[in-house]
């Protein structure tokens, strides 16, 4: 019966097995390296294996904060919680802020949305606590003077002398020394994050669904904006939000 011939892998297989046999039967220099390197990836590969243990806590977070099972860690990149809520656009932005405080025990009445109600856009109370809550969702100026004043005559009209402003980019010095006079509180970004993590986010479904909700609603009757482009003008074929209630409401706003 004719030998079988060998492929060429197979042939290098033998001649590289039968070297490296041959090596460590006579060269003690040899064996000393192949121990050696065996062993340094024996010392890595349990590197690796404390280093998956270490970080598996945050990865199962990530996947929980998704909303997806823990076993697709790795295809999600979730945005940190500021960033979330620099996302939101002005109604949810108020109702997390609502939802938060609902959260903690107070019921919350909401006065602001597309008709501020004399300024004010909601009144937090409990058995033993009342007060005023003002969102200003600007993200890329800070509060100043001028807008803790208006807040100051609101509580003033409304007769409930404890306020708490609450704003992204954070105040003016002035602002916040009027603050400090008068009994206003000022919260940012940072105190948002806070709050939100005080009350368990992830576990509250009328946050995680505020959070989640990207639509952006007229400011002026609460229907939704839709994406228009301008067919006349100056600006024809560029595109601008407009109100889905269009013609009864005008309402248009620049892209952002
Ligand atoms: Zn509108």
């Amino acid at each position: 019966m004719p030998r079988r011939r060998n492929s060429p892998i197979e042939e290098f297989v033998a001649v590289a097995g039968g070297l490296f046999v041959l090596g460590m039967v006579v060269s003690p220099q040899f064996r000393a390296v192949v121990l050696l390197s065996v062993g340094a990836a024996f010392l890595l590969f349990l590197g690796w294996i404390a280093y998956r243990i270490g970080t598996k806590g945050r990865r199962e977070m990530q996947a929980v904060d998704a909303g997806c099972p823990v076993s697709s860690w790795n295809s999600i990149t979730e945005p940190p919680l500021s960033e979330k809520v620099r996302a939101l656009d002005w109604f949810q932005f108020e109702k997390l802020i609502a939802a938060i405080y609902e959260t903690k025990g107070y019921s919350v009445k909401r006065l602001g949305g597309a008709n501020p109600d004399g300024g004010i856009d909601l009144i937090v109370e409990n058995a033993s606590d009342r007060f005023v809550v003002q969102c200003k969702q600007w993200k890329a100026w800070k509060v100043g003077v001028r807008q803790v004043r208006e807040f100051l005559g609101t509580l003033t009209d409304s007769r409930i002398p404890k306020g708490i402003f609450i704003t992204l980019q954070g105040y003016t010095d002035d602002a916040r020394a009027l603050a400090d006079k008068h009994n206003i509180s000022l919260l940012s970004e940072e105190s948002v994050v806070k709050l939100l993590e005080d009350v368990h986010w992830k576990f509250n479904p009328t946050i995680t669904s505020a959070l989640d909700d990207q639509r952006k609603l007229c400011p002026r009757c609460e229907s939704e904006l839709v994406l228009r482009t301008a067919t006349r003008g100056s600006g024809a074929g560029s595109q601008f939000w407009g109100c889905s209630n269009y013609p009864r409401c005008k309402f248009t706003m620049e892209l952002r």
